[in-house]
């Protein structure tokens, strides 16, 4: 059996940048990546998500993100995979970790009969396969549609039907954009959406030191992506027009036809669509028992507290593109620090 120094989980923007500097210090390992292909979660993004749209997609360390347009879904795929390739970073896919047990001092990735043994692990397996939707009582009775923006089919498939978009983010203010002007909507947000004009960096830090704070508290954390303001762009302007963006508060219960308030009133709908987020996919550590009693996973930087051999990258406060490629940094200097202090000769 041989063991690697590390083992990074995930080849998204977090575990290139992760593989990328693990490289540049000589430190072996492998990224185990469950896709068939390139591009981490962006190959699964809906096809009108467009590199416009996006917020602005960070770079990766070496290596400008394009300034092309296209879809999201083609453009960083192939972007991702030039830079694989060009760095040789030693990727195995696809690869599906089931579990990761500990055996003395090394760590051991699981999946299906293969396995993987190595002294350290960067975990960067995002959030995509976890869809998160709230539960709201009759949710089970509602007779139309429901589906999750991991679902998005694009606005024809809702032609002639009443869609309530259900989330406060910004793929909520992009499917209304798409959907007003073509069938009927109703937005639906738990807080009244805070509106900026542009990106403002001060808000982006804030939001950034917010979820940091819960992250080293061990609390479960929030999303950076979703709390940095919303915008309306060029293309959401005629849904503006169409009053797309007046929201109603919560609703408090589904019925089979459409969707009730505490106050009694009553709006009928045949699909919903929750832009209700994510949460981080990391169901595959439970061996490892690294969830504290808050619920979170407790991070010092981007090192778990409840065993340091442990990294997680675009997780928390690093999950948004620029923030994983720096939590690549600083999981790559955290894993050689720890593989010289658990080895100086070695290293
Ligand atoms: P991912 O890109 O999700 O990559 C995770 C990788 O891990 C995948 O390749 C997957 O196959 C692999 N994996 C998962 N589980 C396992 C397993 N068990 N075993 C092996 N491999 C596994 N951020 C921005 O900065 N700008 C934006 O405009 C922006 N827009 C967004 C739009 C949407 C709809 C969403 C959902 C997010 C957006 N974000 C944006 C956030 C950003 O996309 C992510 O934070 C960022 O791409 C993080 O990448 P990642 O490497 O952590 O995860």
């Amino acid at each position: 059996m041989t063991a690697h120094s590390s083992v990074v989980i995930g080849a998204g923007q977090a575990g290139l940048s992760a593989s990328y500097h693990l490289t540049r210090r000589g430190v072996d390992h492998v990224v185990l990546d469950a896709d068939e292909a390139p591009g981490g979660a962006w190959q699964h993004r809906w096809d009108s998500l467009t590199m416009q749209d996006v917020h602005g997609v960070a770079d990766l360390p070496d290596s400008p993100a394009p300034v092309a347009g296209g879809r999201a879904n083609r453009v960083v795929p192939a972007w991702f995979a030039a830079y694989e390739r060009m760095h040789r970073l030693p990727v195995v896919r696809p690869v599906r970790v089931d579990a990761v047990t500990s055996e003395g001092e090394l760590l051991v990735a699981q999946a299906g009969a293969r396995t993987w043994h190595a002294r350290t692990l960067v975990n960067a397996t995002g959030t995509w396969r976890r869809p998160f939707v709230p539960r709201y009582p009759g949710v089970e009775t509602f007779a139309g549609e429901q589906l999750h923006t991991v679902d998005y089919p694009g606005a024809e498939h809702f032609l002639g039907r009443r869609v309530l978009v259900v989330g406060g983010g910004a793929s909520a203010v992009q499917f209304l954009g798409e959907l007003a002007p073509v069938t009927d909507t109703l937005w639906v947000t738990r807080r009244p959406p805070v509106w900026r004009d542009g990106f403002d960096r001060e808000v982006g830090r804030a939001a950034v030191a917010l979820v940091e704070e819960r992250v080293r508290r061990g609390l479960p954390p929030a999303s950076v992506v979703s709390v940095t303001g919303l915008a309306l762009r060029e293309q959401e302007r005629e849904a503006a027009r169409l009053g797309a963006y007046q929201r109603r508060p919560m609703f408090s219960r589904v019925e089979p036809d459409g969707v009730r308030w505490a106050d009694g009133s009553f709006e009928p709908v045949d699909v919903i669509l929750w832009a209700t987020g994510f949460r981080p996919d990391v169901a595959h550590l439970a061996p490892l028992h690294l969830r504290s009693p808050e619920g979170g996973i407790q991070l010092d930087g981007t090192t778990a507290v409840g065993d340091p051999r442990v990294q997680l990258v675009g997780y928390g406060p690093s999950a948004s593109t620029i923030g994983a490629n720096r939590a690549g940094r600083a999981a790559a200097v955290a894993v050689a620090r720890h593989l010289e202090s658990a080895d100086p000769v070695a290293v």
